[in-house]
């Protein structure tokens, strides 16, 4: 940050990344019109546009330095957004209609994050070396959603770099986990450790903190409490997820919770007077999100008993209860995933370089790392109400 409050990220102004993002990935996405299968050559693929001021007859001119812009296997990543539904025009107009929001960071790594006006995508600087890890992971996790598109992993639909002013920015898109429409009382980032997990004083005093295990278990002691189908399909996404990042000795990853609270909601509706409840409850039924909703993720489209549906809302959270009885919508994903126990060395090989290498890598590691998160998911902070007292509950409805 300099006097003027701008913000800069390896010396170009945020506004400028930015700009030349959306227009880097309005040109390059838009652009694509090949229509086949996808081949292994395909996630190797690097496209790269130069983007001068002046423009080019391919170009159009712009405002910022002159950048380069690399697009990482768009085919791949165009099927990836096809597995779940994402039009190009939607992307598109998510991306590029009106500009990109930044939104702070409570993570210490330094990276910079946008999110598009729509609440659907996130935009996240990474890393060189996540950046090549990601492209390593590619087909494998290609693989795993073609397989089983219920998923809490993140949804990467494009892998960008520009270069501007001589640095190299490189950035994912991904999918927006917690509606910024939906009130979040309260927002965690867990990973089932306890060593510094506890969110700052100052991030503590934000308007929308980002708390962490230890205060999970100062203000929740008693947990979340989920009905039967829900604990259970939670758990075996989970499972499932963290399965496939073990495979790659992936650490460090966290779950994002967001919890709206609809008792303490409706309590200060009441006092507020009811405003504007009946703009809000046309505003929230017309809301049909492009990206799959935290419910979808967990349950089988296949298999969809009417009772989920009953429960859903048009956000999609995962009903519950706090100990006090209070109705909470939950909203989770799995996020920062591009952390391997190997890239804290060099990835020199590919893919399977990083599954089969066992001799050099310790696999004792990201096993420990992914029973204990699991451990604090579904037995400190999901709490599974008995099968009874769920199916009571749900005859009462
Ligand atoms: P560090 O490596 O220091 O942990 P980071 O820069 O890699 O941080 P993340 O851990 O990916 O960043 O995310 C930091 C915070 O950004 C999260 O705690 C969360 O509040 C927000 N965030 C990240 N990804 C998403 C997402 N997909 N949807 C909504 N919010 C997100
Ligand atoms: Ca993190
Ligand atoms: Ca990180």
């Amino acid at each position: 940050e300099d006097e003027s409050g701008a913000v800069f990220y390896k010396k170009a102004p945020q506004d400028h990344i930015s700009g030349a993002l959306q227009l880097g990935i309005t040109h390059s996405v838009g652009s694509h019109t090949v229509d086949r299968d996808v081949l292994l050559q395909d996630f190797e693929v690097i496209e790269t546009i130069v983007f001068p001021k002046a423009g080019t007859t391919l170009t159009p001119h712009h405002t910022f330095d002159d950048f380069r812009f690399k697009s990482y296997a768009p085919l791949a990543f165009r099927y990836f957004r096809d597995i779940f539904n994402i039009s190009t025009e939607d992307f598109l107009h998510s991306i590029g209609a009106r500009s990109l929001i930044p939104i702070g960071n409570p993570g210490a790594s330094g990276s910079c994050f946008w999110i598009t006006h729509d609440d659907e995508f996130i935009v996240k600087t990474v890393q060189q070396k996540e950046a090549s890890f990601l492209t390593k992971l590619l087909p494998a996790y290609f693989m795993a959603v073609h397989q089983n598109p219920k998923t809490l992993l993140p949804k990467f639909y494009g892998l960008f770099n520009i270069n501007i002013g001589g640095h190299n920015i490189r950035v994912c898109v991904m999918n927006n986990l917690l509606p910024r429409r939906v009130k979040m009382h309260q927002k965690y980032d867990l990973k089932g450790s306890t060593f510094k997990r506890k969110a700052s004083k100052s991030e503590r005093e934000k308007k929308s903190p980002t708390l962490k295990d230890l205060d999970f278990v100062d203000f929740l002691p008693d947990g979340i409490k989920l009905e039967f189908e829900y604990y259970e399909a939670l758990k075996h996404t989970i499972q499932a997820d963290t399965r496939l990042l073990h495979s790659f000795k992936i650490m460090d990853y966290s779950l994002l919770l967001g919890i709206h609270n609809e008792t303490v909601e409706a309590e200060s509706r009441d006092k507020e007077e009811k405003k504007s409840i009946d703009s809000e409850a046309r505003d929230r039924s017309k809301h049909i999100s492009l990206n799959p909703t935290t419910l979808q993720n967990i349950l089988a489209k296949s298999a969809r008993p009417e009772r989920f549906q009953i429960a859903a809302d048009p956000w999609g959270g995962i009903p519950a209860t706090n100990s006090s009885g209070d109705k909470l919508k939950i909203y989770l994903g799995i996020i920062d995933i591009l952390q391997c126990y190997k890239t804290m060395k060099k990835i020199e090989h590919a893919w399977k370089a990083i599954i089969y290498d066992g001799r050099t890598v310790s696999v004792h590691r990201p096993g420990f790392y992914k029973k204990r998160f699991e451990g604090f998911l579904f037995g400190t902070v999901f709490r599974n109400l008995p099968m009874t007292e769920s199916l009571r509950r749900l005859n009462e409805k």
